[in-house]
C-alpha cells in the first residue's frame, strides 16, 4: 500500500493513453482513451485535457454515444480548462525568474564559469563558450535537483526527530501527481519541485509524509500524527493546492 499525496494541477503533461477525436456540436474534441478495470465509463478532465477510461470489453461506439450525452458538459469544462492559467515555463538565460523556496531568484548567465552561485536571488550560471541552451538547462536542473535533496533531506531528519522515528531513506520524486509517498517499509519519497514553495508548505508535505509511517491512511487519528508534528496543517493544505498549479516547468 502507498499514500499518495496529490498535487492540484501538475506541471510537465505525459498524456497517457490512445488519442481520439469525437466530433461534439461544432467542435472536434480530442481525448485520451484507455481500457480500465472498472464498471462503467468514467471522464476526467484535467490538465491533459479530456480523458476518458472504459471497461475492457464497452466497444468503442457505446464510448462515442455517452460521450454525446455528456457533450455539454464537456465542452463547458473544456473551455473552462482552457481559459484557466497555465504554469510559467521557464526561458533558461539571462534575466529569467524561478522560485526557489518561495523567492523569485533571478537567472544570471556569467561567461567564462563553469558552476553555479547562488547569491542575493540571483542565480549566476557559468556559460562555457559556445554553451547551447539545452545543456544550460540540464544544468539547472541538476543543481536545483541536488538543493531539492539536502534541504528535504533536512527537513525528514529534522521532522522525524519530532515524531521520535528514524530518518527515513528519501528519495527524490518527479512524480507529475503527487507532492510525496510513504511506503509501507518507510521509505519516503518527495517531489523535488517542492523547492520551488515556500519553507512551510515543503515542511507540511514533509510532516504529512512522515505521519503515514504511524497512520497508513487518512483517518483522524492520522490527521492527529499531523497536527502534532505541524499544528497548522488545515491552512497549509488549502494553500498547497492553491499554489500548485503555479509550478514553473524548468
Ligand atoms: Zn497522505
Amino acid at each position: 500500500m502507498q499514500i499518495e499525496l496529490p498535487l492540484a494541477i501538475a506541471p510537465m503533461p505525459v498524456p497517457v493513453g490512445t488519442l481520439r477525436y469525437i466530433q461534439l456540436g461544432s467542435e472536434i474534441v480530442g481525448y485520451r482513451f484507455r481500457r480500465a478495470r472498472r464498471r462503467s465509463i468514467g471522464i476526467v478532465i484535467d490538465d491533459d485535457g479530456l480523458r476518458v477510461a472504459a471497461p475492457g470489453h464497452t466497444p468503442v461506439a457505446e464510448v462515442e454515444v455517452f460521450l454525446r450525452e455528456k457533450m455539454h458538459w464537456i465542452l463547458k469544462k473544456l473551455s473552462e480548462w482552457r481559459a484557466a492559467p497555465k504554469p510559467p515555463v521557464v526561458n533558461w538565460s539571462d534575466g529569467a525568474t524561478i522560485a526557489l523556496l518561495g523567492s523569485p531568484v533571478t537567472i544570471a548567465l556569467v561567461p567564462g564559469r563553469r558552476d553555479i552561485v547562488l547569491e542575493k536571488g540571483r542565480l549566476g550560471i557559468g556559460l562555457a563558450p559556445r554553451g547551447d541552451p539545452a545543456a544550460l538547462r540540464k544544468r539547472g536542473i541538476a543543481w536545483i535537483k541536488e538543493r531539492a535533496r539536502s534541504l528535504l533531506g533536512e527537513r525528514l531528519a529534522l521532522y522525524a526527530a519530532n515524531l521520535g522515528v528514524p530518518t527515513p531513506t528519501l528519495a527524490l520524486s518527479s512524480a507529475r501527481r503527487q507532492w510525496g509517498l510513504c511506503r509501507e517499509d518507510g521509505r519516503v519519497r518527495l517531489n523535488w519541485r517542492l523547492i520551488h514553495l515556500p519553507l512551510h508548505l515543503v515542511d507540511y508535505v514533509v510532516a504529512h509524509e512522515l505521519a503515514h509511517l504511524r497512520e497508513m491512511n487518512h483517518s483522524t487519528r492520522f490527521w492527529a500524527v499531523v497536527g502534532g508534528l505541524y499544528p497548522d496543517y488545515r491552512k497549509a493544505r488549502s494553500e498547497l493546492r492553491h499554489c500548485s498549479h503555479r509550478l514553473p516547468i524548468l
